[in-house]
């Protein structure tokens, strides 16, 4: 009998609830519990970190897990690399849902670099009005370039006063995935962005941002996706379903 964890976290993993619920699959779906307003899913749904390898390893035992499917974002290294570590150990097999990177197409300015210091190095010497759409947990090493004024957009309202931007500094923008090309288009035009920035996603919840950049000639700093062991992976929700055994429903 199957008795699914689904590591969630991206829009692919509430797709994949939906479909195991519709096929009838038991299942508990996990949360970091970085958002205030998560998607309610429709399966038993946990929140909170397991408690590093260990955890989770007590917690595959404890609930009886059958299959793991790592359906996280990309750049969630610690808990995709503890989720093989886990996996291997109790033996429950593990499978991750992953969307392909973004690859550059014609017309696209992108430059490529490792991680978060590097971005900030790439952004110019000179005042830019900076598109930063990599989520909220990065921020800082951006925010001291005080040269720069930055346009933020984030899933919930900033608590933390240091990020109180004065308008001189930048905006908030509060608002959730999918997002649409009309929708970015606006946003680059109406705040006279110079430079995007953004994580190496997949997918086309995100995407829309870079079609946008394209088409006004911006360049783009694009942060590559961490590391993480390697682990069996597909790119879609019926790759999961095909994976467990499970009739194609979805
Ligand atoms: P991370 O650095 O890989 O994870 C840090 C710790 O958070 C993990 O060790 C684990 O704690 C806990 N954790 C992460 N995902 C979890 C999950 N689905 N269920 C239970 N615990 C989880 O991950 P992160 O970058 O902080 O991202 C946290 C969540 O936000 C992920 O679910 C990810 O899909 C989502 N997210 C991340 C990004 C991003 O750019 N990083 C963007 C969009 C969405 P323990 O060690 O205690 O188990």
């Amino acid at each position: 009998m199957l008795r699914v964890l689904v590591l969630g976290g991206t829009l692919d993993g509430s797709h994949l609830a939906q479909a195991l619920a519709q096929a009838g699959v038991d299942g508990i779906f996990s949360y970091a519990g970085r958002t205030h307003a998560p998607i309610v899913q429709p399966l038993p749904t946990r929140v909170g970190g397991f408690g590093g390898v260990a955890g989770l390893q007590a917690f595959l035992l404890a609930e009886k897990i059958t299959h793991v499917v790592d359906a996280t974002h990309p750049f969630a290294a610690q808990m995709s690399s503890h989720a093989v570590k886990a996996c291997a150990s109790t033996g429950v097999p593990l499978l991750a849902l992953e969307r392909p990177a973004w690859q550059a197409q014609s017309g696209d300015a992108w430059q490529h670099v490792p991680d978060i210091a590097a971005a900030v190095q790439a952004l110019p010497a000179e005042p830019a009005r900076v598109f930063l759409a990599i989520g909220r947990q990065h921020l800082m090493p951006f925010l001291a370039c005080a040269q720069h004024w930055f346009l933020l957009r984030l899933l919930d309202p900033v608590v933390d006063s240091v990020l109180d931007l004065p308008p001189a500094r930048g905006h908030v923008v509060l608002d959730r995935g999918p997002f649409t090309l009309e929708g970015d288009r606006a946003l680059l035009q109406t705040h006279r962005i110079t430079h995007v920035v953004s994580k190496n996603a997949g997918g086309v919840g995100a995407q829309a941002k870079l079609t946008a950049a394209r088409e006004r000639g911006l360049p783009v700093v694009l942060i590559g996706r961490p590391v993480i062991p390697a682990r069996p992976t597909v790119s879609t929700v019926n790759g999961v379903l095909r994976w467990m055994g499970v009739v194609q429903s979805y």
